[in-house]
């Protein structure tokens, strides 16, 4: 195994507290040592990373990799690519691929062939329901044995209230946690953008807060009555922010995660019939996107996730009433989320926990750290460059972003995994 020593990167972990201009060195894909000044005895390759940050390899908690069954919209190996250029060394699936996540056998199937691509480590989150329908409970437990990490019927909610119960009950008695996409589909039904001024302009049918809302808070009743753990998916309104800050006051295990448009970015995106501003939930309005910001700064919400969701441009160019939800987000996470700390919204290590420690914790996962010890999974980012988004560059199969052409301010440097150099500059090294 390779060693390496970083020389005078800006370290940043916030597991340990560190925030200092100091050396990292790297054994036999470890984190070996961290201090000023550290020797080398010629032995060790160097890499000057001054000026920049060296932070725990981020880890993005949703995921659609679209493999196995929609391999001309993503497949493992290219997310996994995609992840490592946004400085990804680990992140979570969804079940909702053909066939869904609800077996054992599909679930083992994605981890080993996310190990033979070996850049990026893939945590699936196992079904709730069988086929995602919403009916009847998969076999948990063997799900759990086989490797997933937590539970979802992502891309889809779980509708079924008695099914939600259970599924809290059975996923809570073995630690883990369940996670929901909230939306009351007899709400939302026939919806393809946020519900209000700009869907009355546009003249398409729009998709109410309250589809958010309701559900959310139908779901903390039900942690309230089985003390499982919850957690909500891409937060978007501002009533859901204030639904989960009131159930964490009251101590109930309840969080949640929120997607980089849904901060950055309003309804008024998809004014000229933009498909690549469609994604579900909806892009909101200023109140709401304030309020997730809020949720954020006072940790309400504990973590950024991307909610890379990959589609074909013949599913998008169709006409914003029918071109399929989601954005591709693994490849512009840091850079969007980076405003937050230029904005002052949060410190520049409490971002980092956002994408590494806290997921980390939540889904019990070892990493999100650079303490001695930790397998070295490590971004290296310049936090300032700027650089303009060309879609085309993308690694993801998929170019369906809101962002191209924009500026974007920070950008991946160096990405690596155990220790490997497997990202570097617009390179896979693989
Ligand atoms: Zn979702």
């Amino acid at each position: 195994m390779s060693s390496l020593l970083l020389r005078n990167g800006h370290i940043i972990d916030p597991a340990n507290g560190c925030d200092e201009i100091a050396d990292l060195r790297i054994e036999d894909g470890r984190i070996a040592a961290i201090g000023q000044g550290l020797s080398n005895d010629g032995a060790v390759q160097e890499l000057d990373v001054g000026g920049l940050v060296v932070c725990p390899g981020l880890i993005d908690m949703h995921v659609h990799l679209r493999e196995p069954g929609q391999e001309w919209k993503e497949d493992i190996e290219s997310a996994s690519r995609a992840a490592v250029a946004g400085g990804v060394t680990r992140m979570c699936c969804m079940p909702n691929t053909q066939p869904t996540l609800d077996h054992a056998g599909v679930v083992t199937q994605v981890i080993m062939r996310a190990r033979q691509v070996g850049l990026c480590e893939v945590h699936p989150i196992g079904a709730v329901s069988r086929c995602l329908a919403g009916r009847e409970l998969t076999e948990m437990r063997e799900l759990a044995r086989a490797g997933a990490v937590a539970f979802s019927d992502d891309g889809m909610p779980v509708w079924h209230a008695g099914v939600m119960r259970k599924a809290l009950e059975y996923a809570s008695s073995f630690g883990f946690l369940v996670i929901q996409h909230a939306e009351d589909k007899q709400l939302t039904d026939g919806g393809c953008i946020n519900e209000g001024w700009m869907s009355t302009q546009l003249g398409v049918e729009g998709m109410p807060a309250e589809g958010e809302d309701a559900m959310i808070a139908r779901d903390i009743m039900l942690t309230r009555r089985t003390g499982g753990r919850y957690h909500v998916a891409h937060i978007s309104t501002r009533g859901a922010v204030a639904l989960v800050r009131e159930a964490q006051r009251e101590g109930l295990q309840v969080t949640a995660e929120a997607a980089p448009h849904h901060f950055a970015l309003t309804e008024e995106e998809v004014m000229a019939y933009n498909a690549d501003a469609k994604m579900s939930p909806p892009l909101r309005t200023e109140a709401d996107r304030q309020a997730v910001v809020e949720g954020l700064r006072d940790g309400t919400i504990s973590v950024i996730a991307t909610d890379h969701a990959p589609h074909h441009i013949d599913d998008k160019r169709c006409g914003l009433s029918c071109a399929a939800f989601g954005i591709v987000g693994l490849e512009t996470m840091l850079p969007v989320s980076l405003q937050l700390v230029r904005d002052g919204v949060l410190s520049m290590s409490e971002l980092i926990a956002k994408m590494s420690l806290n997921p980390a914790r939540l889904l019990g996962l070892d990493g999100g750290t650079l303490s001695i010890g930790a397998p070295a999974d490590v971004c290296i980012f310049d936090a300032t460059e700027r650089w303009v988004l060309d879609r085309e560059a993308l690694f993801s199969k998929s170019k369906n972003t809101p962002w191209h052409g924009r500026e974007m301010s920070g950008r991946v440097c160096y990405t690596l995994k155990q220790g490997r150099l497997v990202y570097q500059r617009g390179k896979i090294l693989d």
